[in-house]
């Protein structure tokens, strides 16, 4: 009677509700599903299906995790992002919904530059979704790209996204802090850099601040450390005419902009998230500037 699948459905719903889940009925269901193996209409087709004392054993073991903050990504090891099903385990920042409009206007910009061969460049590359997503969506012969992280331990998890998405040709992975191993000019430069207010972290749901990594989510002092390091090391890297997307945090729209303005970047882009937060911004080399490098380089 108590191996039911729709008792222990409650049962599980009763759990997540008293831990403060918030939608507990419908994660209970994902991780008997998930533990279980079993698709949407198995589920729904054989409420009363009786299921092994292990396995129930099992699902109880993971709806415990649930409880204490690990998201049902970080339980089973994988995230739902743009469409696509991506590696993910606790060295990488789980793929956010808000980032796929990151994704979105990468997609949109590699269109524009329909006629020719685009390289693309991804700074904190962490399980590889934005740029993986990006290549998903385009022609793979037409872009060279290039995803760099300052962690061993989330390259290896991009690699498992580039072999299981067959990207290997079109995608190499390097380790990197931002630019400090990065040869060569982009046309396109996306990045999610890590922004959260280093004091702020402490208050962020424990989903967050316990199963993503501190490198991934902490910004420093303001939140605009990694911006300022962008900014400043981008300039060498962009071809004539190449972009840069950022995804930024809730309210940082104004310093952002001032500190890729300052350095002689004009912004072109400014879009918001289904939440209205403006949440990615776009940044291009002043002409003025470019023009003065010209001058330079050809004087020498
Ligand atoms: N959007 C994430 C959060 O608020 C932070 C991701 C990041 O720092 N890039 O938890």
């Amino acid at each position: 009677m108590n191996n039911l699948l729709q008792n222990l459905t409650n049962v599980g719903k009763k759990i997540l509700t008293e831990s403060g889940v918030n939608d507990a009925i419908n994660e209970a269901k994902i991780i008997i599903k998930k533990t279980l193996k079993r698709t949407e209409l198995e589920f729904i087709t054989y409420p009363n299906q009786e299921i092994t004392s292990k396995q129930r054993k099992l699902i109880l073991r993971n709806l415990i995790e649930r409880t204490k903050g690990r998201p049902i990504s970080k339980i089973f090891g994988f995230k739902e992002f743009f469409s696509n099903e991506f590696v993910v385990n606790k060295n990488v920042l789980d793929p956010r919904p808000e980032t796929e409009l990151l994704v979105e206007l990468a997609i949109k910009e590699f269109f524009e530059l329909r006629e020719r061969k685009v390289s693309l460049l991804e700074l904190g590359v962490g399980s590889g979704c934005v740029i993986i997503s990006i290549l998903l969506s385009i022609k793979k012969n037409k872009v060279s790209a290039l995803g760099v992280d300052i962690s061993d331990k989330a390259l290896s998890v991009a690699d498992k996204n580039i072999k299981k998405f067959k990207l290997e040709k079109s995608l190499k992975l390097k380790k990197s802090d931002w630019f400090s191993n990065v040869r060569g000019k982009f046309d396109i430069i996306v990045s999610n850099p890590p922004y959260v207010r280093t004091s702020e972290i402490e208050k962020l749901d424990k989903e967050v601040k316990l199963y993503d990594p501190f490198i991934a989510l902490n910004g420093g002092l303001r939140g605009l450390g990694c911006f300022e390091k962008i900014a400043r090391e981008a300039k060498c890297h962009l071809q004539e005419n190449g972009i840069i997307l950022l995804e930024i945090g809730f309210g940082q729209i104004n310093s952002v902009k001032k500190i890729f303005e300052k350095m002689g970047y004009k912004t072109f882009l400014k879009e918001k998230d289904l939440q209205g937060i403006i949440r990615v911004v776009g940044f291009k080399l002043k002409k003025t500037l470019k023009v003065k490098a010209k001058v330079l380089t050809s004087n020498f």
